[in-house]
């Protein structure tokens, strides 16, 4: 999960990090009276947005006097930027960039440690400093248990060059980046750019927190941040009934039980010459009323032409999937073309009551996954 800037600098400032006063608002007067209160010029008026590159697409914009803060306020605000609208803004203080550097704290899967990474080519994209300049990236594994040592620490403050009176509190933000990343079980924290004034003073000039999303339940004040105005909207739905949905751009509506059986039914699907619209996974217990949840998300996507579905009745019974997709089907009146294969506990009788219907039962997830494609391709 991810979060707004102005949210992950409240977290950053419970740290001790130093930050640029500011307050987040949203409307034009209100950011007026925010950078009135500032009493500083220029101010820096930033769209709170979940995406990165806001600056390049005309999100953070310099004001150096009132009548500015208006014009760029009303600008920034419902402007759209790549597919979310812009509900706040961020008024700061504008600081004087004397160098842009980047600091982050990564969780490194492959080495199983959390890595930290700085830079002297801060304010651009990390992933793009990796790709043509690798050189220009230092990154520091932190040994669990250990922690971040103090020798790492020097090595970062000598790779970015920073003058002496910065060192006390430079080395506070590379600990607290640890500490962020442990104490939420993030997945990223970035400063970018972590600058450094022309007064020789160092401030986070943005911040970025991904959460996992499996700890989440461990962590309910940052599970409270979610802003479901920057999730498909389908895939807000799909997360209050508790099914995991990630749409795609195929015709052929997956339901499945179980994200391996769904991957491998995306698997096949491929194989076989279609493509899916979706992941889905209903889950184990897949109850009639999860059922018409997920029928109706699948088929919210105008893209869908044909339904798989492809459900292993372990603990769930088939003869209740059976039933609960008609249904669902009945109260959702979807006339698509709707596959399945269902095997497991009952099957006998799912097909039973499935027999008379115009519902095209499969024997084999290859053999569905087959008639899916064939029938997705129809028209063509
Ligand atoms: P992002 O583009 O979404 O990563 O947004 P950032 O918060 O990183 O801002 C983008 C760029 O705007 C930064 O890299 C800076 O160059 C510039 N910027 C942000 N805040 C200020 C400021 O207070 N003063 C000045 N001069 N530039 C700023
Ligand atoms: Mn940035």
């Amino acid at each position: 999960m991810k979060i707004h800037e102005y949210q992950a600098k409240q977290i950053f400032s419970d740290y001790g990090l130093p930050l640029p006063r500011g307050s987040v608002v949203e409307t034009v007067d209100a950011a007026v009276e925010a950078a009135t209160n500032l009493g500083v010029w220029p101010v820096v008026v930033k769209a709170q947005v979940q995406v990165g590159g806001r600056g390049k697409a005309g999100g953070v914009k310099l004001a150096r006097n009132i009548d500015e803060v208006r014009r760029h306020a009303q600008t920034i605000l419902g402007m759209n930027i790549k597919g979310i609208t812009v509900k706040r803004v961020l008024v700061e203080q504008g600081i004087e960039i004397a160098r842009e550097l980047y600091a982050g704290a990564v969780i490194d899967r492959a080495g199983k440690c959390l890595v930290i990474m700085v830079s002297p080519a801060g304010g651009i994209n990390i992933e793009e400093v990796a790709a043509a300049t690798p050189e220009r990236i230092l990154k520091l594994r932190v040994q669990p248990g250990l922690g971040l040592r103090a020798f790492q620490i020097r090595q970062a403050i000598y790779f970015l060059d920073l003058p002496p009176e910065t060192h006390e509190v430079t080395s506070r933000i590379f600990k607290a980046l640890e500490r962020v990343i442990m104490d939420h079980d993030a997945s990223l924290v970035e400063i970018n750019p972590l600058v450094l004034t022309t007064r020789d003073e160092v401030l986070c000039a943005d911040a970025k927190i991904d959460f996992d999303d499996n700890a989440l339940a461990l962590h309910p004040a940052i599970a409270a941040l979610r802003d479901e105005n920057e999730e498909d909207p389908l895939e807000s739905e799909a997360r209050h009934h508790d099914l995991s949905y990630i749409k795609l751009d195929g015709r052929i509506g997956c339901l499945v039980n179980g994200a391996g059986l769904a991957m491998s039914t995306m698997d096949l699907v491929k194989h076989y010459g279609g493509d899916p619209a979706n992941f889905l996974d209903v889950g184990g217990g897949a109850d009639p009323d999860r059922i018409a949840a997920a029928l109706r998300i699948v088929t919210a996507d105008r893209a869908v032409n044909t339904i798989l579905f492809n459900i292993f009745g372990g603990i769930v019974r088939c003869d209740r999937v059976a039933e609960g997709v008609l249904r669902a089907r009945e109260r959702s009146g979807i006339d698509l073309p709707i596959v399945m294969r269902l095997v497991g506990t009952n099957e006998d009788k799912a097909r039973e009551i499935l027999a008379g219907t115009d519902l095209i039962m499969m024997p084999t997830m290859s053999e569905a996954a087959q008639k899916a494609v064939e029938l997705s391709k129809r028209g063509e």
